[in-house]
Order: C-alpha cells, then sequence, then structure tokens
C-alpha cells in the first residue's frame, strides 16, 4: 500500500520526535512491503518564520490530499519566543486550532496504558494497576459547551454570565459510530459517559449511543455518570475499554486517565473525521526546555504513528508490530530520561527509535 502521509515536524522537540518516528514507520514499509510518501506541511512557528502566519490556505491545502497526517508539536516559550509577540490570531496556537477545524476533526482519541515495565511512574497503589491497563478516551471535540453561545451580562444589576451546551443527534451519533466502531477493534465494550440524571444533552446523548449500539451487537454499552467515572479511573481503571464522552466531560476525564498512567512522553493521541482522515500526534507540547538536547522521548509519537496506521490504513497488523516493538524496549529495560529509573539503561532520543525501529517484526 501507497501511504500519503503528511508531515508537520512543528517547534521545539518536535523535529527530533517526529524523525524517530519517520524512522520506524519506513521500517515498517519495508518490513511489509508498502511505501510511504511523506509531504512536508508547515504548522506553528516553524510556519511563522516562513510565512509569517501560523498555517497557510496551501498548507491546509495540501493536507487534504494527505491521507493522514503525522505532526510533533508546536509552540515555544510564551516567554523569551518572538512568536508570542504577535497578535493572539497569529501565534502558533491559532493555526493549531485552525487545522482541526479546517479538517472537521471532531473525534479526540487517547489512549491511557499503563505499561507494567513503567508502573512505578503510576501514581495509584499497587494493588489497584497490578497487570498495567489499557482504555481509549474518546471525547467529542467539536461541539458542546465549549463551542456554544455564551455572553456575559447584568440581570437587574447583577453581572451574570452563560454558557450554553449543545449537541444535536447528528453529532452525538457521528462519534457514538467512531467509538463503536473503535471498540470492535479492541475489547468490544463501550462506557457512555454523561450526566443524564441532570441534563437534557445528556439524555439525548444516551437516547442515540443506545440507538447507535444496536448496530453493533458484538459491542457491550454501559452507561456511567461523569462523577462516577472519575471515581472509577482511579478505583479501578482496569474496568475501561472505550470511554465515549462529549467535548467538557472528555477534556476532564482525558487529563485524569493520561495522569495515573504516568509519563507525557508515552501518551499518544489522535483526531479524527468522518473518513479515515486523522491528525496523530503525542498528547505532550513541543518542551523548549529540552529542544536540540537529543533527549526527548520518541515514543508517544511512535505510538500515534502506529494509530495512523490502524485507523486511517486499517494496517492493524502493522501497528501491532510497533506496539510489540516499545513494550521490547521498555522490557529490555531501555529509557529515555523522563521514564529512566534505577538499573536502567539511560538512552537518547535516536537512540530510542533506533531500538524500536530494530524490534519491528513481521
Ligand atoms: P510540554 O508538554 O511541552 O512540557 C511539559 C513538561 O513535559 C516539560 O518539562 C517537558 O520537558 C516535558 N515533556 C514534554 N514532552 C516530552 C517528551 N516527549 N519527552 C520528555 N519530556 C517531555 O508543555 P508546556 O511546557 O506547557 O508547553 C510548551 C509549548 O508547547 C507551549 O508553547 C504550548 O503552547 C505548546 N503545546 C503544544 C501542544 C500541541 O502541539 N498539541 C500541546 C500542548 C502544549
Amino acid at each position: 500500500m501507497n501511504l500519503k502521509i503528511g508531515i508537520i515536524k512543528g517547534d521545539g522537540i518536535g523535529p527530533e520526535i517526529v524523525t524517530e518516528a519517520q524512522k520506524v514507520l519506513n521500517k515498517i514499509a519495508e518490513t511489509y512491503g508498502h511505501t510511504c510518501e511523506y509531504t512536508e506541511l508547515l504548522l506553528g512557528g516553524a510556519s511563522i518564520d516562513v510565512h509569517g502566519v501560523p498555517l497557510t490556505d496551501e498548507t491546509v491545502a495540501a493536507a487534504k490530499q494527505c491521507d493522514a497526517v503525522l505532526m510533533g508539536s508546536i509552540g515555544g516559550d510564551a516567554k523569551t519566543s518572538p512568536w508570542y509577540q504577535l497578535e493572539p490570531s497569529k501565534r502558533p496556537e491559532a493555526g493549531l486550532l485552525r487545522i482541526r477545524k479546517e479538517l472537521n476533526l471532531f473525534a479526540n482519541l487517547r489512549p491511557a496504558v499503563l505499561y507494567d515495565e513503567l508502573k512505578g511512574a503510576c501514581p495509584l497503589k499497587e494493588s489497584i494497576t497490578e497487570g498495567g491497563f489499557d482504555m481509549m478516551i474518546m471525547r467529542e471535540l467539536t461541539g458542546g459547551l465549549y463551542f456554544g453561545e455564551r455572553k456575559t451580562v447584568e440581570v437587574d444589576g447583577v453581572l451574570t454570565a452563560f454558557d450554553s451546551l449543545t449537541y444535536n443527534e447528528e453529532e452525538i451519533r457521528r462519534i457514538a459510530k467512531r467509538a463503536f466502531d473503535i471498540a470492535m477493534k479492541r475489547r468490544k465494550k463501550v462506557t457512555s459517559v454523561d450526566k443524564a440524571n441532570v441534563l437534557d444533552s445528556s439524555r439525548l446523548w444516551r437516547k442515540v449511543v443506545e440507538e447507535v449500539a444496536e448496530e453493533y451487537p458484538e459491542v457491550t454499552l454501559e452507561h456511567m455518570l461523569v462523577d462516577n467515572c472519575a471515581m472509577q479511573l482511579v478505583k479501578d481503571p482496569k474496568q475501561f475499554d472505550v470511554i465515549l464522552t462529549e467535548n467538557m466531560f472528555g477534556d476532564i476525564l482525558s487529563d485524569e486517565a493520561s495522569m495515573v498512567t504516568g509519563s507525557i512522553g508515552m501518551l499518544a493521541s489522535a483526531s479524527l473525521n468522518e473518513t479515515k482522515f486523522g491528525l496523530y500526534e503525542p498528547s505532550g507540547g513541543s518542551a523548549p526546555d529540552i529542544a536540540g538536547k537529543g533527549i526527548a522521548n520518541p515514543i508517544a509519537t511512535i505510538l500515534s504513528a502506529a494509530m495512523m496506521l490502524r485507523f486511517s490504513f486499517d494496517l492493524d497488523q502493522e501497528a501491532d508490530a510497533i506496539e510489540k516493538a516499545v513494550e521490547k524496549v521498555l522490557k529490555e529495560g531501555y529509557r529515555t530520561i523522563d521514564i529512566m529509573s534505577e538499573g536502567k539503561t539511560q538512552i537518547g532520543t535516536a537512540g530510542m527509535g533506533d531500538l524500536i525501529a530494530s524490534f519491528i517484526r513481521r
């Protein structure tokens, strides 16, 4: 298969970590008989330096020509970088928000995996995490409270703020379908999280999710109230496979779920639209404090590339091969500085990419 991949190296550690992910993708292509056709795209500070704006129309058009986009991270140090002297609409982050909107990326996926080898970094008790856990948070990204009407007005002489939480059934249906599709590739369980005991939007959410569930008889659906879910994530994270939820609940729960895994350098993510297209990136930022030192952990980006193979190209075996290579590297005791612990072997960004690529097997 020819894989048409847009590459946004981005800023800070972005170019270092994306280079390693490409190294691993090239090894996959060689091992499984695919070709990778990369198109380099500029976004964020790197685009400001060349074009004066964080994203150009040409870049959007070029991204749309690709099957998927793999991205490092964008942005710089807000105190020292000249990019932050620009007005807000011209800063690096504005480019990211715009590309997500232009590509209609409504479904955000964040896996939270606790590797047995890294369980020391997990803040939960060992009795809870024994054997590790592996869940996927699917958050609606373009609707709900963050995109609703809002205003601050005076009511009877008192300053009063309004934010509205709106969802229509189509917005709910398209993300629910995505969640069930992904559950079919995993352990076939969806936990839909809402606040249906209080909110109308949640009651509609529940109704539509139940309708979609009927199309997926192999998948077990359960509903959970968001307050209970926040507790269950720290009490018994192993119970979850796919967590499906709306924008604000997902914002909070995905951060909670990722924190219980320990390290930011290990967390992949994907944002998908209605087609197979997706934007894949590590959950962390551009880490300007360690940029250029060759010590950043490339694993989150490499795992994002695995998600890309699985969700945009349906190459499950190839994605499994990357995930297994990451597990092997951890099992053999290799660590970048952020996940280093006593008795392990410390290596740099390129060393980690080389090792993972060398562990790719058919
Ligand atoms: P950050 O995630 O960049 O860094 C937080 C801490 O985590 C730092 O100590 C950093 O060294 C460490 N870290 C992050 N990724 C790492 C990796 N792969 N390996 C080892 N250590 C890693 O967050 P921040 O400092 O708040 O933000 C820095 C810049 O990144 C800002 O400009 C911010 O706007 C941007 N940012 C971009 C994205 C994105 O591109 N999607 C997301 C978040 C933040």
